[in-house]
């Protein structure tokens, strides 16, 4: 490229390209210097808002700022609302955009303009307090731009970033017109607040609709976990042959992983490549995301090493699933890869790598990478971090230890920390310290319905009824209520949802007879059914039965009903498996020849053959 660049090219900035190296951007530097376009205020603008906002090379915006801090002549400002726009969004620092507007307000010859605003508040919405963005807002006001459609559309984000949905509604009552823009940031607000039904009115309502208010009411309800909606509107949206962006997919996606709905994601995927929509790092990030969440570990790996770009969400996300789907030491491996690469890893990614320590037993791996992660990366450790250790420790039934790393915590220690010494406590079946950090979990959230449940499966487990109904009795006087289970299977692309005891499917009467021939055929085989964590105080044969209306057990007979032989059956799961839908799963593979992988609120279960890829240990 640089040989034809004395020759060929007329202006040398075309020669610019996201990819260009510093030294490339020094002989494109030295060729405008030579042929006097730096002296062109125009030019030199130029130059700097292209370098400042190719943001896909991390080298390019510092040395814009260079080029401005070094420029003879003064900068417009179009060149320093570049600079604000480029730092308006994470990874870079919003707040060093206000240098560039104290630079603005400096200059004689300058005076903010809408664009100012509208790139100020945008950075505002990433600030941690709303001051910044009111004093904004308030300068906006003052010089007149307080009406225009970007700075009220940016107002109206930033004020639903910070949840202040009073603020949002004050802004968009007092604009006369509302266009595209603003209503469509009013979509994100009401999203954001959790007013989905006012989001989807307005949505409605709107006389014009464009990609981009589309993508907010997916992306709204992808949000709050209203997965099948978003993947409702979005076959609606296809059917009305508005074009579809990368944004969108990125929100199709996350629905998906969420549902744990592999076909439709798969089906997302190709369409994808069809439409040739350009696989961005947070696109692929989203893929990678869906597919280890669909249990595709395989598929989530290949998606990560055909990746051209990644940052270090995508590398979290990979080793996010590989430690979700059991797979410990290769998202160690991956680990050291990036660390090879020196890439910086964040607080996601020792989530990421202390969970995979975790789920492979892995304890001094984990201790080591959580001193690495202060020491040599400076990184604070989060509340997750600690739940991650105490959990390190409890699977490993190092419960000791784990107390007392609760207690060496140097903050509070949080329901996750004593949730993860709980659970080990429920594996090993302790029940004296089970009983002190369900205590503790309820000192913090007294309505906690899983710490009751997980005591009283301790107790169960150690035949300690009079325990069992104690608790059974304390949920029932304080009026906490177990959520109930769910679970959710795909079949052809449409996703069907169980509930515990729920009777209410087509095809109900077709499901009792293959729980029947399930429990027949698993008893032949040397089933027994583990009625301890049923809590009810009924007789023996009435808790099989209770334990058969499990809904995974319901979404696993619908799927050996409709799936074709040798197709895996796929399970979402909103609750821990129990017990005994974890041994029915595991006999299932081995008599009904069929691999069936159930992702829990935790982790996933690969049942083959009669084993399950946690090895009994969740
Ligand atoms: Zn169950
Ligand atoms: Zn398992």
């Amino acid at each position: 490229m640089i040989s034809s660049l004395r020759t060929t090219a007329s202006n040398p900035l075309t020669l610019l390209e996201p990819t260009s190296t510093i030294k490339e951007l020094h002989q494109i530097h030295a060729q405008l210097l030579v042929r006097g376009h730096l002296g062109d205020p125009p030019l030199l603008s130029k130059f700097i808002s292209v370098l400042a906002l190719s943001q896909n090379n991390p080298q390019h915006l510092p040395y814009s700022r260079q080029i401005l801090d070094y420029s003879p002549s003064s900068p417009t400002i179009f060149a320093l609302n570049s600079l604000i726009r480029a730092h308006s969004k994470p990874p870079f620092n919003p707040l060093e955009g206000f240098s560039y507007y104290r630079q603005v307000l400096q200059s004689p010859s300058l005076s903010p303009d809408n664009f100012t605003f509208t790139f100020l508040i945008r950075a505002s919405a990433h600030l941690t307090s709303v001051c910044i963005g009111a004093a904004a807002h308030a300068a906006a006001f003052k010089r007149g731009h307080a009406n225009d459609p970007h700075v009220q559309s940016g107002l109206i984000h930033m004020y639903s970033s910070f949840r202040s949905s009073t603020a949002c509604h004050r802004i968009f009552e007092g604009i006369l017109n509302p266009d595209v823009v603003t209503q469509t940031a009013m979509i994100g607000a009401y999203a954001a607040s959790g007013e989905i039904e006012f989001a989807r009115k307005m949505f409605e309502e709107m006389p014009h609709r464009d990609a981009i208010s589309w993508n907010a009411m997916i992306a709204g309800y992808s949000n709050v976990g209203r997965c099948r909606e978003a993947l409702e509107l979005f076959s609606v949206m296809q059917g009305e042959g508005v074009s579809v962006s990368e944004a969108t997919m990125v929100s199709v996606l996350t629905a998906c992983a969420n549902l744990g709905a592999l076909d439709q994601g798969r089906w997302a995927h190709a369409y994808i490549q069809k439409k040739r929509i350009q696989l961005t790092v947070e696109l692929g990030t989203a893929l990678i995301d869906m597919y280890s969440k669909c249990g595709c570990v395989g598929r989530a790996m290949e998606v990560f090493e055909s990746m051209p770009e990644k940052n270090v969400y995508t590398w979290s996300s990979a080793m996010s699933g590989l430690a979700m789907n059991g797979a410990g030491k290769q998202c160690i491996e991956v680990f050291e890869l990036m660390e090879k690469e020196k890439l910086e890893p964040n607080q996601i990614t020792f989530v990421s790598v202390l969970r995979g320590c975790s789920m492979s037993g892995l304890v001094d791996r984990g201790l080591r990478y959580f001193d690495l992660m202060k020491s040599t990366y400076g990184i604070e450790p989060w509340p997750e971090h600690y739940g991650c250790m105490v959990d390190l420790y409890g699977r490993a039934g190092r419960l000791e230890e784990a107390l007392q790393f609760i207690k060496s915590m140097p903050c509070n220690p949080h329901t996750g920390a004593w949730g993860a010494l709980l659970n080990a406590c429920k594996i090993y079946r302790n029940i004296e310290l089970g009983e002190l950090a369900q205590k503790k979990i309820l000192e913090l959230e007294a309505m906690n319905d899983g710490a009751y449940v997980l005591l009283s499966n301790i107790y169960a487990d150690s035949r300690n009824w009079k325990g069992v109904s104690n608790v059974r009795e304390l949920m029932k006087a304080k009026g906490v209520r177990k959520e109930p289970g769910c679970s959710v299977i795909e079949v052809a692309g449409t996703v069907h949802e169980f509930f515990v005891g729920d009777k209410s499917h087509p095809m109900y009467r077709e499901i009792e007879i293959m729980l029947g021939e399930i429990n027949w055929r698993l008893k032949l085989a040397g089933y027994e059914a583990k009625t301890n964590e049923v809590l009810f105080d009924i007789e023996e044969e009435e808790k099989e039965n209770a334990l058969f209306w499990h809904s995974e057990k319901l979404a696993i007979a619908y799927g050996l009903i409709v799936l074709k032989e040798g197709l895996t059956i796929r399970i979402v799961k909103n609750l821990r498996v129990c017990w005994d839908c974890h041994d029915v799963s595991k006999f299932i593979s081995k008599v009904f020849e069929r691999e069936i992988i159930v992702r829990d609120r935790n982790r996933f279960h690969h049942f083959k053959d009669g084993v399950c890829s946690c090895q009994d240990y969740w």
